[in-house]
């Protein structure tokens, strides 16, 4: 399948005169815990396969740790702080400020397909006169990049031609990039975000657990509507936590209200991509989306 995004004359002539920049990707770090995460070393790697100039965008407030951390990561040539008081929470409207005085000067922007990038992202690319492309789980070359259509049973083939180009790379399809061997310069810019956004942080409520994610795990057990009930799902987690694995559900058991939402696999729920899957009562998850 080949589908092919036209644009304007004006925007093909900018595309034009930004071609001799040649392949500048800017990846936009997401932060976690003093570090970036596992997806943000997916998209680094994406972004290496544009071509070798990566530049690592790090957005927050006190973000020092981590900015220091992805300078390390292979293949980053440098890395961009803005760090602000504004930017502490993932509030899409100040992200999105920050990120556009940056990345006119790239070619490609890319960041995970995670909530707060699907928040963000197509804002600052409209702010920008671009698309985004989302779910990308290959790069074909600088201009082509391929996602998955119809609940991930056919692969579409798209052409990009705007002048910047705004991509959500999907985190499970890509090899994380080496934590060692890079030796990326690392430089503050100033975000040019106000403290007053038209959007305000209020709170952020997270589920804590010990297992590791279900998007990145390299084992999840997964449990169906035959489980009959949330307490049958201790059997599951008892399984997991013996093989260092996640705990997924199909969406059956969530709505049955078995388990929480956030254990969903699948069109509607999470993508994962591990090495074992343990699928245990389910049946038919039509839409379980593996890569
Ligand atoms: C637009 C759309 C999006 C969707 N998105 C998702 C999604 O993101 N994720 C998702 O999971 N689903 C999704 N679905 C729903 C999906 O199509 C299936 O309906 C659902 O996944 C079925 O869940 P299940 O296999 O747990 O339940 P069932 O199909 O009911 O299967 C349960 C299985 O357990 C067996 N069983 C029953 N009792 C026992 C027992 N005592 N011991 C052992 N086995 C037993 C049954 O024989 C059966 O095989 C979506 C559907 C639509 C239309």
């Amino acid at each position: 399948m080949f589908f092919s995004r036209s644009i304007g004359a004006s925007a093909a002539r900018r595309a034009l005169s930004l071609s001799s920049r040649n392949g500048s990707s800017l990846v936009v770090a997401e932060v976690a815990g003093g570090d970036v995460t596992p997806g943000t070393l997916a998209t680094i790697t994406a972004a290496s396969k544009i071509g070798p100039d990566v530049t690592v965008f790090v957005a927050g407030h006190n973000v020092g740790a981590a900015a220091a951390k992805v300078a390390n990561v292979k293949g980053v040539s440098k890395v961009l702080v803005a760090d602000n008081a504004a930017l502490a929470n993932k509030v899409a409207e100040a992200h999105s400020a920050a990120l556009v005085g940056v990345a006119k000067n790239f070619t490609h922007v890319l960041a995970p397909a995670s909530n707060h990038g699907k928040n963000f992202i197509p804002r600052a690319a409209a702010l920008l006169d671009s698309s985004p492309l989302t779910d990308v789980v290959s790069v074909v070359d600088e201009n082509t990049f391929q996602r998955p259509v119809y609940a991930g049973n056919a692969i579409a083939t798209m052409k990009m031609t705007d002048a910047i180009k705004f991509i959500l790379v999907r985190p499970t399809a890509f090899e994380k990039a080496a934590t060692t061997g890079g030796s990326g310069k690392i430089e503050n810019v100033d975000a040019g975000v106000s403290s007053s956004p038209s959007a305000k942080f209020v709170s952020e409520s997270q589920t804590k657990s010990e297992r590791p994610d279900l998007g990145t795990a390299r084992v999840v057990v997964s449990g169906g509507r035959g489980m009959k009930s949330g307490e049958n799902f201790k059997m599951l987690e008892t399984l997991a936590d013996k093989l260092g694995g996640a705990v997924g559900a199909s969406r059956a058991a969530v709505d049955a209200g078995f388990v929480p939402n956030d254990y969903q696999v699948g069109q509607t729920g999470k993508v994962v991509a591990p090495d074992l899957y343990i699928a245990v009562s389910t049946l038919r998850i039509i839409s379980l989306s593996t890569r």
